[in-house]
């Protein structure tokens, strides 16, 4: 067979296979001769020898005998990278593949021999972060629908599927549920879970070793790709453009991707737009912030595993609440509380009442404070009553005006670490003494009056919405 034979079936290959698996499996493929039927090809490593013969030889094959070429057999032999060292191209034959007369069905997924799941250089996996320890709520629940769909198998019904969110909000740990859940299910399947971080230092690694070909063929021969925060490969501009190879890859090889970030692809400022818009075409959700119930839920759940540890322990009523009430959305932050309130109560030996709480958190509970300012207590009383601002800060005295502005002072007394001197000020330059005697008059009618304490309280959440 003239090479010219072969540069034309490699032009069928290319339709037939697409541009992808093309670019990965057929391209380096080197033929050697044509003998005795028997059609051999170089390639460069025995990994890749493997998923040729065991992928592409009926389609080779059977292009070859299209174009005439008298090839009843293919037959790769591995002859490596000059860059990696060996001193002699030294050829083995590897597994050949019979000339069947009628084509036959082949696997999807043949798995890989050279390359055992355990081998892939992926990040470990935390035990914990299973589906079983995930507490779903509103925030998250379609996050979790999601992830479970896709950690159940079956075919390949969105991709990839792309989660997003905040810090701390359980992006990692429903990607660690969906691979143990697959590894659990069918432990063949090669699912690879790494950070964009590792990513691209598995790249430059390969780039510097001269083992692209390694690198590329071991990224694209994995059942199942999660990346997480991808959005640190954002303004790394070859890594990225391996990443979107790779990508390309799997999804025409039908294979599950899954990618978390810290926000939406079109958000990721630096990301490139043909991965952007790669990105959205599956499914993308996001996990919100936590709201109170989630949080009590989690809390609720972690201190029961807690409790087996110290069985000795015991909480007040309502701390579990206050917890969750003024530790911020981050669930990172609220386990890290919890885990301190146990060690702290644990050392001292007494119930964990809300006192020590507070004690006990002091920093965590002041960092958590989100910060209210005076100007927005001010916005937001002020419809709240439907008076103007400006009346708020002016000077008139009449009750429906004098309240709502007693109410301000008493909240910005309460939620913010201004003085009173300085609240004064904002008050339309009024009398810190001015202030105090607000404060002291809200206070009072807290217990008396329920239509103020009502007040308060939504305001207050209003505020720390
Ligand atoms: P992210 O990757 O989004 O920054 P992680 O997945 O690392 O967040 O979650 C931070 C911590 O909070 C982990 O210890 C995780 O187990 C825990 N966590 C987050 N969400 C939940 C949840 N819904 N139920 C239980 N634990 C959670
Ligand atoms: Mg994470």
């Amino acid at each position: 067979m003239k090479n010219d034979t072969w540069g034309r079936v490699k032009q069928q290959l290319l339709e037939s296979v697409g541009r992808n698996n093309y670019a990965n499996w057929i391209e380096p493929l080197d033929l050697k001769k044509v003998d005795n039927g028997v059609a051999v090809f170089s390639v460069p490593t025995s990994f890749m020898a493997n998923w040729v013969s065991r992928n592409f030889s009926e389609t080779i094959l059977s292009h070859l005998k299209a174009a005439n070429a008298s090839a009843s057999r293919v037959e790769f032999t591995v002859e490596p990278h000059q860059s990696r060292g060996a001193a002699a191209p030294a050829s083995v034959p590897v597994q050949t593949q019979k000339a069947s007369p009628a084509p036959k069905v082949k696997e999807a997924a043949p798995e890989m021999p050279d390359l055992p799941a355990a081998d892939l250089p992926g990040a470990p996996l935390d035990p914990r972060f299973t589906f079983d320890n995930f507490v779903v709520g509103k925030p998250n629940e379609l996050a979790h629908a999601a992830a479970r769909r896709v950690a159940e198998g079956g075919p390949v019904t969105f991709n990839p599927l792309f989660l997003y969110g905040g810090v701390g909000l359980g992006k990692t740990h429903l990607m660690h549920a969906i691979a143990h859940e697959i590894r659990q299910r069918d432990p063949e399947l090669r699912v690879l879970y790494l950070s964009a971080e590792q990513f691209m230092y598995r790249f430059v690694q390969a780039l510097r070793d001269r083992q692209m070909i390694d690198f590329k063929q071991i990224f694209r021969s994995v059942d199942v790709l999660m990346v997480d925060d991808v959005q640190f490969i954002a303004g790394k501009d070859s890594t990225q453009e391996e990443f979107f190879h790779t990508f390309n890859a799997l999804v025409d090889q039908n294979k599950q991707i899954i990618i978390s970030a810290d926000r939406a692809p079109g958000e990721i400022v630096g990301l490139e737009d043909r991965i952007k818009s790669r990105l959205q075409c599956g499914l993308v959700v996001d996990l919100h912030p936590t709201d109170y119930e989630l949080r009590l839920g989690i809390l609720q759940t972690k201190a029961d595993s807690y409790r087996g540890q110290y069985p000795d322990l015991k909480f007040a009523d309502g701390v579990l609440e206050f917890l969750a009430h003024r530790i911020s959305t981050n669930v990172r932050v609220l386990e890290g509380a919890l885990m301190r309130l146990f060690a702290f109560a644990s050392l001292v030996g007494r119930e964990i009442d809300l006192d020590l709480t507070q004690e006990c958190l002091a920093d965590i509970l002041k960092a958590s404070e989100r910060k209210v300012t005076v100007e927005e207590i001010q916005r937001k009383v002020s419809e709240h009553y439907a008076i103007r601002l400006s009346d708020m800060i002016g000077p008139k005295r009449v009750r429906s005006i004098a309240r709502p502005r007693q109410v301000a002072m008493y909240l910005a007394k309460h939620m913010t670490t201004r003085s009173l001197p300085e609240i004064g000020r904002r008050f339309g330059g009024r009398d810190h003494t001015t202030v105090m005697h607000g404060v002291k008059r809200i206070e009072e009618l807290k217990g008396t009056d329920s239509q103020i304490a009502d007040d308060l309280e939504m305001l207050r959440r209003l505020l720390e919405a």
